[in-house]
């Protein structure tokens, strides 16, 4: 529960990116985990010492409703220099909408452990809210967004036309936007990193089985790695190492210590942060570069983009 000034953070950056290899850990961030989540009420303090054990220095509890969001930022008072936080309601969630707890929502923002306003978009794919709900929602947290200058958290899941066309009509106003936990096309990324765009990837690239998704992006190397940030979405998509269609290349880039946390600690039913060191490997492993390079450049997105202190 140490608390750490932005100064080692970045200290530690810098020395790493002159020494590479001299640090047994990466130095990591994973923007978006869902440590509100029930699954980690008995054991948040191990859980969170174990992402630091592996490299993982700070985390973004992800905001998924007013109630989780608010949540969120009283975990961030626990672990201070750990821990931020964000605030939304996820696309999921929108028709539970009502403009009193949205008020709350607005001034949870307002803190600054609060780094990003979401999550919040459009999710088709099972479409829990119907569109026009998620559409109109997911409008409140882009002006909002605005109004207090951070950066928007994005889901976005088979509604890239609508999503963007939305964001679209505030591009000369956006504060940074972050589409998380990207499963679309390599067309769909090309056009959000034409717009200035962040990509947030997880363990999702263990799952993708198409030619023309997230591992087509990384083999193509079309993700630049100034725009690339990492994120576990813990409890969920766990990173399967094991799927038999992972590549060999890929599967030998992953050492024994990022397997011993992935094995020891997390599971299909309960995904943790420290699962990352794992996920940034694989990522690596695709884009044909050092994991120490992929870790230092998303780490250093992050804190550029969410002004983590
Ligand atoms: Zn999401």
């Amino acid at each position: 529960m140490a608390t750490e000034s932005v100064h080692t953070v970045a200290e530690d950056l810098m020395k790493a990116a002159k020494m590479e290899k001299c640090y047994e850990n990466y130095i990591l961030i994973d923007v978006g985990a869902n440590l509100t989540n029930k699954k980690y009420g008995r054991d948040l303090d191990s859980v969170v010492q174990r992402a630091k054990d592996s490299g993982v220095q700070k985390i973004m509890v992800t905001g998924t409703s007013v109630k989780a969001s608010k949540e969120a930022l009283r975990l961030t008072r626990i672990y201070p220099g750990t821990l931020y936080s964000t605030a939304g309601i996820h696309p999921h969630d929108a028709k539970s909408y009502d403009e009193e707890s949205w008020q709350e929502l607005c001034r949870i923002v307002q803190n600054t452990e609060c780094v990003a306003v979401g999550e919040c978009g459009l999710d088709y794919n099972r479409n829990f809210s119907n569109p026009e709900d998620q559409k109109a929602v997911f409008e409140k947290h882009i002006k909002l967004a605005i109004e207090h200058n951070k950066p928007l958290f994005v889901h976005e899941r088979d509604a890239f036309s609508d999503l963007s066309e939305i964001l679209d009509k505030y591009a000369n106003k956006l504060p940074p936007v972050l589409v998380h936990c990207f499963t679309g096309s390599v067309e769909n990324a090309l056009a959000y990193l034409q717009k200035g765009y962040y990509i947030g990837l997880t363990g999702y690239l263990c799952k993708d089985k198409s030619d023309t998704g997230v591992r087509k992006l990384l083999v193509d190397n079309l993700i630049p790695l100034d725009r690339l940030v990492v994120e576990t979405d813990a409890p969920f998509m766990y990173p399967n190492t094991r799927a038999s269609k992972l590549p060999t290349n890929v599967k030998e880039g992953l050492t024994e210590r990022s397997m011993t946390f992935l094995h020891r600690y997390c599971t299909f039913q309960r995904n943790e942060p420290c699962s990352l060191p794992a996920i940034v490997e694989m990522i690596a492993a695709f884009m044909d570069k050092k994991p120490e390079e992929v870790a230092l450049a998303s780490s250093f997105n992050a804190m550029k983009l969410f002004g983590l202190t």
